[in-house]
């Protein structure tokens, strides 16, 4: 059984094809600046490449070049269901879903509040749909896990009305992450799901950090949008609101400069002056550049004070667990955090830090009061698949 997954990003496109019984991938590609001239798409098929420019250049034509090649390869019959990367869901979904006609209603009453995002997702789903309509199309969406916050969690402090009329309130994201490390880091400690208190730490280009009681997300750093919480790659992070009409009425920035400072100018990009890219300012840092320590140094500060606020909803700690590409990669980061939190008194087993690296799942500290630090490999295209499967209406 194998399911296929779709990522439409509003100039990109990802795909998947998974063995669900292995979880392993069959197939991969990205077709990429989409929309402009050029165009591309390119895929890896049993150790092979194939790259080719998009002639029409849009997300129908990659699509449609992708299910070509499914076809030459003789993969097309295997696909059993097809499941899609949803950005928001909003209070419509708290669990994945196979679309039908309401469904795309109501993902498209999602867009004033994603406009971003589900525009895009919808070309996925509706191109995807033309093109098999005899296959059941599953949505998976980033903020469904989210949706067991409490209002205390979710609401901002503004007028109720904001949240009844406008549906302005906390939301999170990256919740294919969390739930999928949430799983994961109960088989690696044979523990059931819902007997463990985790936070997770999605280090990635964007960040986010969930707290998740008895299995369910409870609390979680980013809010109506992505931009919420501690600083990211070019992401500001949470910031004085009262910022944003200073900028404007003292500084001239317009909305839409604001917007792109605070998203794209910021986080460690912005304060290192250098990239947002771990990796390199880990070596800058190495190199006694100045702003690259300051930036790493920010960056594990915010993380940490953040991971320990969760303990406030949690009350008891099963373990905290490190993930995505800074997550799963960075030594001197985790060890970084582990040491910011040393009122917790883990003990980091150095070795063991420097193992569990490229995809490989372990402990990397204990404490006495607040169990373990895991590192956790996510997989959001796995449980996509996963999820395709599972709702797969049976024949
Ligand atoms: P995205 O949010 O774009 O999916 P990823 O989860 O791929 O991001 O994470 C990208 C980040 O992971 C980058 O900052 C990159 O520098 C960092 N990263 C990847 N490998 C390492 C490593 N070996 N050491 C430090 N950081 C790493």
């Amino acid at each position: 059984m194998y399911s296929l997954v779709i990522n439409c990003g509003s100039s990109s496109l990802k795909f998947s094809l998974i063995n669900v019984e292995t979880n392993a991938v069959l197939l991969s590609g990205v077709a990429e600046a989409l929309a402009t001239d050029k165009a591309n798409f390119s895929l890896s098929y049993q150790g092979k490449k194939y790259n080719e420019p998009l002639t029409a250049k849009d997300h129908a034509d990659a699509l449609a070049v992708m299910f070509h090649y499914l076809t030459t390869f003789n993969l097309a019959e295997k696909i059993s269901a097809i499941g899609h990367r949803v950005v928001h869901g909003a209070e419509h979904f708290s669990n994945s879903v196979l679309i039908t006609d309401d469904v795309i209603q109501a993902i498209k009453k999602c867009i004033p509040i994603a406009p971003l995002h589900n525009p895009a997702n919808l070309i996925g789903i509706e191109e995807a749909m033309k093109i098999t309509p005899h296959l059941p199309h599953i949505a998976v969406f980033d903020t469904a896990f989210h949706q067991t916050m409490p209002e205390t969690a979710y609401l901002y402090g503004l007028p109720l009305e904001f949240y009844k009329n406008h549906s302005i309130r906390r939301y999170g994201f990256h919740g294919t992450s969390h739930q999928y490390v949430t799983e994961a880091s109960a088989r690696f400690l044979g523990k059931k799901k819902d007997s463990l208190n985790l936070i997770t730490a999605h280090l990635g280009n964007g960040v986010s950090i969930t707290a998740v009681k008895e299995g369910i997300s409870i609390d979680t750093s980013m809010g109506f949008t992505p931009l919420e919480g501690v600083i990211m790659g070019t992401r500001s992070g949470s910031i004085d609101p009262a910022l944003l009409t200073y900028l404007h009425h003292e500084l001239g920035y317009t909305v839409d400069e604001i917007d792109t400072l605070l998203n794209k100018k910021s986080g460690l990009l912005g304060i290192s002056g250098l990239s947002n890219d771990c990796r390199e300012l880990e070596k800058a840092h190495q190199q006694g550049e100045r702003k690259a320590t300051l930036a790493l140094e920010l960056f594990v500060y915010r993380i940490a004070k953040t991971i320990a606020s969760y303990l406030v909803p949690l009350g008891r700690l099963d373990a905290l667990v490190f993930t995505a590409g800074i997550g799963e990669n960075s030594i001197f980061i985790r060890e970084k955090i582990i040491h910011q939190l040393n009122f917790m008194q883990y003990k980091l087993d150095k070795k063991a830090n420097q193992t569990y690296v490229q995809g490989k799942s372990g402990v990397i500290a204990r404490s006495g009061n607040f169990g373990v630090v895991l590192v956790i490999p996510t997989d959001e295209e796995g449980l996509i698949a996963q999820e395709a499967n599972r709702l797969m209406p049976s024949l």
